[in-house]
């Protein structure tokens, strides 16, 4: 049992003002595994007033320092390996070999990249008389979801880290555990007191107090559409800077030249990656037609490859959604998709053979999908694949333009003239050719209704800075 009641505060773990906690839950076994403070508005207030007599040192620190902490981070980090790939395979549900080899990696990765990228930033430029200087932007309100437990928010500490800006932390209250080891990693790395605050809890609770704090400079959210919407509303009222990271619905074109197999297995892949519960992922396969019935096939031979199970198993594939609800809106929308007319090749209803307790969902996929159906337009963060098809390249980039999201794109062929047509074409923030490695100095984020602003490498650590010009200094 993981009992984490206190909150990280100025450098130490201290009781919260509030004596409510929150149960967190396996979802793969559906037992209660720990619980969390419910936190309180009185500790938000505190671990702001922490951060901000921690920056005016902090945004000073040599930039040789920060680079050593962010490397002392990353050391850490590697030194809690194995605690972070259980507590994360233990609180999301996600396979063993996924915890370790893209939940832990990606978290990882982010500190490394910020220590490099720091060797080199350009944190002052003169133009003419005019010097413009780049400074912390002050404290920070960072607000993650479930799906990526030490991905999501060690992307923004390590931006913010390398910035200068001190934070508030407000992790997702079903996967908190992660977050709790990344604070044991940052006060073993030797980071300064106040420089980094975390507040668990709810959403309503903490995360509104964070967002409409007047303490807060900057909030940088992840999540859904509706919580961005009032996390913006909130920091109007004072005219904080936001940054939303939000859904998608992003299409992935399959080109006529693409091996079959190959195209649905990337298919597969994009679509039953942690469970679905991944805003990037290709939810929307569209394929030549001349392929269609080819493709069929190769989708329903190659998903026996892809296990759905036990998540302490290390040839599982795929585990749980993340909670009871999640499961069931993934079902809701596998009924809407059958009554909306689009015709089941693989999956459907219900839970797979053998998998009675857990929230499992099967892998289902689609055909005969009209863009304007409900699977086709809403996030669903399951595993549900939609299959539409075109004819001419203009029309499969028609199609995959056709939605309120622009988060990420994927398109799969040889020709590199058509695959550079499609992928300039699709309007959204990450375009994947081919299934090429994670580049962490990409810039993330999206287009349209996924969100404002960008994450990763020094994308990212522009987020946290304000350019300054100091115009007309004698030298
Ligand atoms: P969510 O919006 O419900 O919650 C995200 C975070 O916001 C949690 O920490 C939650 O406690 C907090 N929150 C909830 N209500 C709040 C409020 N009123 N004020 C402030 N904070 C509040 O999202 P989720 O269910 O945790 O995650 C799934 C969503 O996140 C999906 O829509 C997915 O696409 C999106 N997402 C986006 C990205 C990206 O980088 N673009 C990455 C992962 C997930």
């Amino acid at each position: 049992m993981h009992n984490y009641i206190q909150q990280y505060i100025n450098g130490e773990w201290v009781d919260s003002t509030s004596t409510e906690t929150i149960e967190v839950i396996n979802p793969a076994t559906e037992k209660v595994i720990g619980k969390i403070s419910a936190g309180s508005k009185e500790d938000v207030d505190r671990a702001v007033e922490a951060a901000r007599a921690a920056f005016p040192s902090f945004s000073r620190m040599d930039i040789e320092d920060r680079i050593k902490l962010l490397e002392n981070i990353a050391k850490e980090y590697e030194n809690r390996k194995d605690d972070l790939v259980k507590v994360i395979t233990e609180e999301l549900g996600s396979p063993i070999t996924r915890s370790e080899q893209i939940q832990y990696e990606m978290g990882l990765q982010h500190f490394k990249k910020a220590a490099e990228l720091l060797k080199t930033f350009e944190f002052t430029e003169q133009r003419g008389n005019t010097l413009i200087k780049k400074e912390a932007i002050g404290v920070a309100g960072l607000i993650t979801p479930w799906n990526f437990p030490t991905n999501q928010p060690s992307t923004k500490l390590a931006s913010a880290f390398a910035a200068g800006s001190t934070v508030v932390l407000k992790p997702a209250a079903m996967t908190p555990f992660a977050a709790i080891i990344l604070a044991e990693i940052f006060d073993k790395a030797g980071l300064p007191k106040g420089v980094f605050n975390l507040v668990n809890g709810s959403g309503s609770t903490i995360g509104d107090a964070i967002s409409s704090h007047p303490g807060i400079d900057f909030v940088s959210f992840t999540g859904s559409g509706p919580v961005g919407t009032k996390i913006m509303e909130n920091a109007a009222q004072d005219i904080k800077k936001v940054s939303l990271e939000l859904g998608g619905k992003s299409p992935l074109v399959i080109l006529k030249d693409a091996n079959v197999k190959d195209a649905a297995r990337t298919a597969i892949l994009n679509v039953a990656m942690n469970t679905g519960q991944v805003c990037t992922a290709a939810t929307r396969t569209i394929i030549p037609k001349s392929m269609h019935d080819e493709f069929i096939e190769a989708v329903k031979e190659a998903l026996p490859d892809f296990p759905v199970g036990d998540p302490q198993d290390k040839n599982t594939f795929m585990g749980p959604q993340v909670s009871k609800e999640q499961w069931e809106t993934v079902q809701s929308y596998i009924n809407k998709g059958t009554e909306e007319g689009a015709t089941l090749v693989a999956g459907g209803p219900g839970k797979p053979d053998g998998l009675d307790k857990g929230y499992f969902s099967k892998i289902t996929v689609f055909t005969n999908v009209k863009n304007d159906m409900t699977i086709a337009q809403e996030e669903i963060f399951g595993p549900v694949m939609s299959i539409l098809t075109y004819e001419t390249i203009d029309e499969a980039i028609e199609i995959a333009n056709d939605t309120k999201y622009g988060l990420a794109g994927y398109v799969f062929g040889q020709n590199p003239d058509e695959l550079f047509k499609v992928a300039s074409n699709i309007r959204a923030g990450q375009i994947t050719v081919n299934n090429p490695k994670t580049d962490f100095s990409a810039p993330f984020g999206g287009f349209k209704q996924s969100g404002i602003g960008r994450e990763w490498g020094d994308y990212g650590i522009e987020e946290f800075l304000e350019p300054k010009a100091i115009i007309g200094m004698p030298s």
